[in-house]
């Protein structure tokens, strides 16, 4: 069994690339909770949906958030009540978010994550980070806001001071799949509010430094390549670089895959762990995606 480690964006692609080259059902994938709330008078788990839709060949590539044809009637509809979203929610997507809310009052995430992705034929295993709510909070000079809030109403503007969330248990099953792994991919996902929140769960670095781990970058030259992840590496005084990624995960890493364009910080990464391998990390097509999820693989293959 493989597993994988994922946010929304980033990793969802690679995901796409690894489930072409490995039988989907030796492929387990956990997931980040924190930006689960509820909207419209839905639960809304926006990396499980993604990594739901991304395994059932259905996501939306521009966005990475709902569906690839869906229509936004009810959506639309609300607007003209005069009870607009702040999340706009396609029609069939919403149907899957119904589902979960309804599930979700008698089943907990995990078990309703299972049923979900059986309904969707999907083989790999998806699981939740946490059954429980968790929360994040961006600390910005107007004060604290929620993820959404900054993410969507304020267009990631606000200076960031820091970023908060709180402790919660990992979901049952999860450490034991990452002890009963051949190997963890951490994904190229936001390494502070993405990855962060999985790995600060306890017993999850004791039973990373047990078995192998492979991260991809999320930062190529000073940038990510999409989202607002510098400025919360930035808030925690790490380098906005590959370097300040690998610095938060090398206790517990073995092997770090960044891009050619980093070619240069090879020496100073190697100071960090033991492995570095460099190849082209932008996935801008499903070619890209394979080779990178070959070259992070490696002798699983
Ligand atoms: P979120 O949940 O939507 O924040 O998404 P993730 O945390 O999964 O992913 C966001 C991260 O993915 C960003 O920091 C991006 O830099 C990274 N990312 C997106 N596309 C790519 C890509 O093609 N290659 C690499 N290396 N990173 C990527």
């Amino acid at each position: 069994m493989i597993t994988v480690l994922s946010g929304g964006t980033g990793t969802p692609k690679l995901i796409q690339g690894i489930k072409e080259v490995i039988d989907p059902s030796r492929i387990n994938i956990i997931v980040n909770t924190v930006e689960n709330d509820y909207f419209s008078g839905l639960y809304v788990a926006p990396d499980i949906d993604t990594v739901l839709y991304t395994l059932a060949n259905l996501i939306n590539q521009e966005t990475w958030y709902g569906l690839n044809s869906d229509t936004f009637i009810t959506h639309d509809k609300l607007n003209e009540l005069g009870a607009p979203e702040l999340l706009r929610i396609g029609d069939q997507d919403r149907a899957l978010k119904i589902q979960k809310t309804m599930l979700m009052q008698n089943y907990s995430l995990s078990q309703t994550v299972g049923i979900q992705r059986k309904a969707l034929k999907i083989k790999s295993r998806i699981r939740p980070m946490s059954d429980q709510q968790s929360e994040i909070k961006i600390v910005t000079p107007q004060g604290e806001m929620s993820f959404h809030q900054f993410l969507i109403e304020e267009k990631s503007e606000p200076d960031v001071i820091g970023v908060l969330y709180n402790n919660v248990d990992p979901a049952p099953g999860l450490i034991e799949s990452i002890e009963n792994s051949e190997m963890v991919i951490i994904g190229p996902s936001n390494p502070i509010t993405s990855i962060g929140p999985i790995i600060s769960m306890k017993g999850v670095k004791k039973a990373l430094k047990n078995v192998y781990v492979v991260a991809v970058s999320p930062i190529i030259g000073n940038l990510p390549v999409s989202g607002p992840a510098a400025k919360f590496m930035e808030a925690a005084n790490l380098p906005v670089s590959a370097e300040g990624v690998c610095s938060i995960y090398s206790e517990f890493l073995d092997r770090f895959v960044i891009d050619h364009e980093d070619a240069l910080l090879e020496k100073e990464i190697e100071k960090l762990i033991k492995e570095v391998t460099i190849t082209n990390t932008k996935m801008r097509n499903i070619g890209d995606k394979v080779m990178l999820a070959k070259t992070v693989l490696g002798g699983i293959l």
